[in-house]
């Protein structure tokens, strides 16, 4: 770990809008509205305060964590640099890191959601340690911030806050990984009625290692559905596993927790009985959104040290970077960046304002953040899989650009490309949330009709057949509003005429699924990238090549939605359509993907360019 440095450009441009007109869009209108670029927020909008917190996170990071490694010439290892690791955490609190979702009057500094999801993207310059900070601020502790009674959370947030207490989540078992609700950990009221007692074995426990609380799941009885414990270590019956070894993030401690004859106070039941998976589902949420928000942070420092290196690297008498393979690219990665940034911070924001829009409703504090952040569990879903997918194609290609040198443990490479591996797993698999995507979306549209698919499936016909009559005009921004609001009808059109053929049967029928949960995605984050390049013109914040690079990362952006989903249209119309049916439907969908006539190599370079002139991702 000698060659590269962390030392970018600052990722926050550096802009502010004056009279934000936000609201809220409700969770997966996105499909079946017009969305307006001055209802999203884009991170040119972040505050003073905000941009400072990102800075004073990210410079933690790279001191306390990089910079160490660097000095180390090694990666920390949770078996070998435990206690090392334990002060990083308890060094974090110290600034009120370890407190950023958690209420002032328990010691916490309470970032509002968005604020939290930058937080996220700024511990991704920790590397593992991201995930050790991220299971503390996160799922170690956002079940009693949500679900805890007044006395949980006095008794337990301001330990958290302060790092004295050490969180890990306990969910996963051996027999019980995406279906997590059949774990076989139970739990059982003892004859005097004062403690649960619970005996099983969780598997995987972020933090475990160390952690002096953990919140785990088990069954009570015979019931349906898990409920949620908050334990202790010093309760007794609870054995440590050794660490696992693992591919990547080796400085985060993973073990197994084994419970026996464990007693639990049965005050410290967290939530209603039953209603644990419920808690794990929605923690989950949460995790999803700031899991993309760090990948999304991935991204760009693998951008920062692909040019970096780039441009010192020669070969065949030149810089690397010149080469046109190289620049595709660097260009590449920067729209896969810019294409997250855009569409993680429309949600995170659109989770804080629904919350405020329920605070202002007399909501509780607790049933308006759980709710701002169920509104949206479609798009948290999208975005976990867009951005782990992200963050290990940049990653890769980095490693590609350092060469022989980014196989090497020496260039620090290798490490990240490890690391970044894991977000394709955890808080839920990408094959998971690829078909929570769908099920929660049909969910809301046939059993609470809350999205009105049906109303909107009504004007596909007209609109396919307006579609193949020559356009008056491509001028301004109409020909790129087209190929995204073409790309929701096809999702609409696909899905419906899915539906209705194979009825119950469609969700057994899982690659058409993601064929499907593949097109909604490119239609929320396509619309992400293009509303969030329309609000800059509008806002006039940036002129000359500085506006038209963010341009061109739309209409790359485009041109390779357009493919995936022509791509995931055909295998699912061949999938389950017939005849005339699937003659028809192939038609629409060449009707409504046509060829979008823009030279991606082009932008894809004049992209890099941009990006070398700035030393790094600036954007
Ligand atoms: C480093 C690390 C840290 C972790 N931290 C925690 C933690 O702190 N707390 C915690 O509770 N858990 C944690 N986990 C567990 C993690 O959430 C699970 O690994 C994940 O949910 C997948 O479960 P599994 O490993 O059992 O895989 P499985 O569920 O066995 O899945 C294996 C494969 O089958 C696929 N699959 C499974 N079911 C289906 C289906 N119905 N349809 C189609 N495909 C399917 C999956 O997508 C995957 O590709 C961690 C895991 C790791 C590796």
């Amino acid at each position: 770990m000698t060659t590269t440095t962390v030392e970018a450009p600052p990722s926050i441009p550096n802009k502010e809008i004056k009279k934000p007109t936000r609201i809220p869009q409700k969770g997966c209108s996105f499909l079946i509205q017009d969305s307006n670029p001055d209802h999203i927020f884009i991170s040119e909008e972040w505050n003073e305060e905000q941009r400072m917190i990102y800075d004073m996170v990210k410079d933690f990071c790279v001191k306390e964590v990089f910079n160490e490694m660097k000095n180390r010439g090694r990666e920390f290892e949770a078996d070998k640099d435990r206690d090392e690791i334990i002060q990083i955490l308890e060094k974090s609190a110290e600034l009120g890191l370890c407190g950023v979702s958690i209420g002032e009057q328990y010691g916490g500094i309470d970032l509002d959601f968005n604020t939290s999801c930058l937080f996220a993207e700024a511990v991704a310059y920790g590397f593992s340690f991201a995930t050790t900070i991220g299971a503390q601020t996160s799922i170690g502790s956002l079940p009693i911030v949500y679900y805890g009674t007044e006395e949980q959370k006095q008794k337990y947030l301001p330990g958290i806050a302060s790092a004295e207490l050490k969180a890990a989540y306990c969910l996963t078992e051996p027999r019980a990984g995406s279906d997590a609700n059949s774990g076989k950990t139970s739990a059982v009221l003892n004859e005097a009625g004062t403690h649960y007692i619970l005996n099983g074995q969780k598997m995987w426990i972020t933090n475990g290692g160390f952690a002096d609380i953990f919140i785990v799941f088990a069954r009570i009885d015979d019931d349906k559905n898990l409920s949620a414990f908050i334990i202790e270590k010093d309760f007794g019956g609870i054995t440590i596993g050794a660490e696992e070894r693992k591919l990547g993030i080796k400085g985060s401690s993973t073990v197994q927790v084994f419970f026996e004859d464990c007693p639990v106070p049965k005050e410290n039941l967290l939530g209603e009985r039953n209603g644990g998976f419920k808690i794990a589902l929605n923690i989950l949420n949460t995790g999803r959104i700031k899991l993309a928000a760090g990948a999304t942070g991935g991204c760009k420092i693998a951008i920062d040290q692909a040019v970096n290196y780039a441009q010192q690297r020669e070969q065949f008498g030149q810089a690397i970077a010149s080469f046109g393979a190289i620049k595709h690219k660097i260009g590449q990665m920067t729209v896969l960046a810019f294409a997250g940034d855009a569409a993680t911070y429309r949600t995170g924001q659109n989770i804080s304002d629904k919350t405020k829009q329920f605070l202002a409703e007399d909501k509780s504090e607790n049933e308006a953040k759980l709710n701002g952040i169920r509104e949206y569990a479609v798009e948290c879903s999208i975005l976990k899989v867009k951005c782990s997918e992200n963050v290990d194609y940049c990653i890769d290609e980095c490693l590609q650009i350092f060469g022989g040198m980014g196989y090497s443990a020496e260039a620090g490479i290798e490490m990240g490309y490890r690391d970044a591996r894991i977000t394709r797993i955890y808080e839920g698999t990408n094959e998971i949330n690829r078909m929570l995507s769908l099920a929660e979306l049909t969910k809301r549209a046939i059993k609470t009709k809350e999205v009105d698919l049906v109303s909107a499936g009504k004007k596909i016909p007209a609109y396919i057949i307006r579609q193949m009559l020559p356009f008056k005009s491509n001028t301004g921004w109409k020909q790129e509003e087209r190929i995204v609001k073409n790309i929701k009808t096809l999702f609409m059109m696909l899905s419906g005429k899915a539906g209705q053929k194979l009825k119950e049967k469609l969700v057994d029928e899982q690659e058409i699924v993601i064929n499907f949960a593949d097109i909604l995605a490119e239609a929320y984050i396509a619309e992400s990238v293009l509303l969030k390049v329309q609000k800059l013109e509008k806002n006039k914040l940036y002129q000359g090549e500085d506006f038209a690079v963010r341009k061109k990362i739309l209409q790359v952006y485009l041109y390779e939605s357009i493919n995936i989903c022509r791509k995931a249209a055909q295998d699912a119309i061949h999938a389950f359509a017939t005849g005339r049916e699937k003659n028809m439907l192939r038609r629409f969908t060449k009707t409504l993907l046509p060829m979008y006539d823009v030279n991606v190599k082009a932008l894809r370079r004049d992209i890099a360019e941009y990006v070398y002139s700035k030393g790094g991702y600036t954007l």
